[in-house]
């Protein structure tokens, strides 16, 4: 008897919709099951991504920039407005639109290439079995299959001592839903949606304190750039409080009493509203049923080997689901790559040139070695660094405050990694991503055209200090 699908595919984030649509690109009848319900009770692809991750918080970043630019930039450009005021039901009417647009623009993709949705919860049975529980039915449906692909994502990580309670207790989807300004917002954890939905709010009028456990700012980005950035996000007033313990949150009315530990101390803060964003955890649950048994990690990943297969044959996994980075890109790489393995080919996806962002004002991004990574390697390399106040572009746009540095191997001048912070890093971030890739020398991309006046030059110019001879750039003289 011939099977339902070739390849079944759980989970609609980037990870699982990409891998579907690259399935179905190589020929492969596919079909992907995807549970998500939206806040309209309407079903949605996307995942966490689309839904509630990436696409809506940069929604709000960018409308909440506008807002702060509005309000303290539009005076220096000569643009007076008498009194900025602020919609936020049109605001949020607006990131709900973004995300509608994207998610059915998916939908769209689908349809175009013959994928089937299913639209439910997705069990394995055991290899080639796949049971479906459709929204609002009781009874599950069998299918067979020949391949699956495990894309079920990752989900916020609850701590005991401050447990949501979906009002005043929230994780990030909680804090993109908020309809009014908290005047004053707690937020557990510095890391990536902490200080990206910290500025939201804060952008918009909350005061804003995070309470940071780790005695150091963003430990995964290189030590300077975090320094800067901490100095910046200081300066706009984020109120960033690190080796800070958060011992208890208890909802008392309308407002959360927070208690953590700092210096040998306990203290107290009472805020309107606290976001808990201490990091993501794979989920796994309700995916397999009693035979299914796959190997997870201590950590409760998904194990896979280099070609993404898992300890139950034909059953692949991609995505947040088999671990860090946790980045959308991470998983739609991964996404397209285990369709092409199931195809017969030899894709790779190579993790060391994985670009990193942080969307604040200013962006901070990166890809490769930080310097504190090569140190504790005993790699010997060259840095070049040039600060964007160096940059015509970034002058013009008012945005000069950030550098870009690149680090090169010594002796072969091979690019090791690029870190940056600054205007639209994210974007100049994938030059070094495209020369990494090429295995590129500091050399090459000095010996590049970069457009003038561009934020780019900016990297020319890094590229050009590695050898210590920047053109627009006077470094400190060295004394005799
Ligand atoms: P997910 O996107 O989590 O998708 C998994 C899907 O599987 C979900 O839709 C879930 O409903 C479905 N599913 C799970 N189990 C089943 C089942 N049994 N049956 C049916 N369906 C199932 N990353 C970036 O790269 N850039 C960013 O700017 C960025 N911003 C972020 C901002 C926030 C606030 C958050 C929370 C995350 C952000 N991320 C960002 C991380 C990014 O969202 C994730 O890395 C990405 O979504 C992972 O993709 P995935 O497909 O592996 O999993
Ligand atoms: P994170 O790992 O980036 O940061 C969590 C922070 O919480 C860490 O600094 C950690 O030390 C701190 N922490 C942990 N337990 C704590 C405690 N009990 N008290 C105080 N601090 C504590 O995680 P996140 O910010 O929740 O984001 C989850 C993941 O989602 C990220 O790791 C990233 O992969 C992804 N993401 C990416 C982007 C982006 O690419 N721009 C944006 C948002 C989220």
């Amino acid at each position: 008897m011939s099977k339902d699908y070739e390849v079944i595919v759980i989970g609609g984030g980037p990870a699982g919709y990409v891998a579907a649509i690259r399935c179905a690109q190589l020929g492969m009848k596919t079909a992907c099951i995807e549970k998500w319900i939206d806040p309209q009770d309407k079903p949605a692809l996307g995942g966490t991504c689309l839904n509630v991750g990436c696409i809506p918080s940069k929604a709000l970043l960018e409308s909440s920039e506008i807002y702060h630019r509005a309000q303290h930039d539009f005076a220096a450009h000569g643009l007076k407005i008498d009194k900025v005021s602020m919609d936020i039901g049109q605001m949020q009417k607006r990131r709900r639109e973004v995300v509608g647009a994207l998610t059915g623009g998916i939908q769209g993709l689908f349809k175009a290439n013959g994928i089937d949705w299913l639209q439910g919860t997705g069990c394995i049975e055991d290899t080639g079995k796949v049971s479906l529980k459709e929204h609002g039915k009781s009874r599950k449906k069998n299918l067979t299959c020949e391949k699956i692909i495990i894309a079920s994502g990752s989900v916020p990580v609850n701590i005991e001592v401050a447990p949501f309670d979906g009002d005043r207790i929230v994780d990030s989807s909680g804090a993109l839903e908020f309809d009014s300004v908290p005047e004053r917002l707690g937020v557990i954890g510095a890391g990536y949606i902490g200080v990206e939905l910290g500025s939201v709010w804060s952008r918009l009028g909350s005061e804003v304190v995070l309470l940071e456990a780790l005695d150091s700012f963003m430990p995964i980005a290189d030590e300077q750039i975090a320094r800067e950035a901490l100095k910046q996000f200081r300066k706009q007033g984020l109120d960033i409080r690190l080796q800070s313990r958060v011992v208890s949150a208890k909802v008392k009315g309308k407002k959360v009493e927070v208690k953590y530990n700092a210096e040998n101390e306990e203290h107290t803060e009472t805020f309107d509203r606290l976001i808990v964003a201490v990091g993501r955890r794979p989920y796994t649950e309700s995916l397999f049923s009693g035979n299914a048994r796959i190997e997870l990690d201590e950590k409760g990943f998904v194990s896979v080997n280099e070609k993404f297969r898992t300890s139950l044959p034909d059953v692949y996994a991609v995505g947040d689901v088999v671990g860090n980075p946790m980045l959308a890109h991470k998983g739609m790489e991964e996404g397209i790559a285990v369709a092409e393995i199931l195809a017969g080919q030899k894709p790779q996806v190579d993790h060391a040139t994985i670009p990193s962002v942080v969307y604040t004002a200013p962006e901070i991004a990166w890809v490769g070695k930080t310097e504190q990574q090569l140190k504790k390697e005993g790699r010997e390399y060259r840095s070049g660094s040039i600060p964007f106040a160096a940059n015509g572009r970034a002058k013009a746009l008012g945005q000069q405050d950030g550098l870009v540095k690149i680090l090169a191997d010594s002796k072969t001048d091979e690019i090791l990694g690029a870190h940056m912070i600054g205007p639209y890093v994210s974007e100049l971030v994938q030059e070094i991503v495209v020369a990494m890739s090429y295995r590129a020398s500091s050399e090459d991309i000095a010996r590049i055209i970069h457009g003038h006046p561009t934020l780019s030059e900016t990297v020319h110019e890094a590229a050009l200090a590695v050898d210590g001879r920047p053109i627009h750039f006077a470094p400190p003289r060295k004394r005799k």
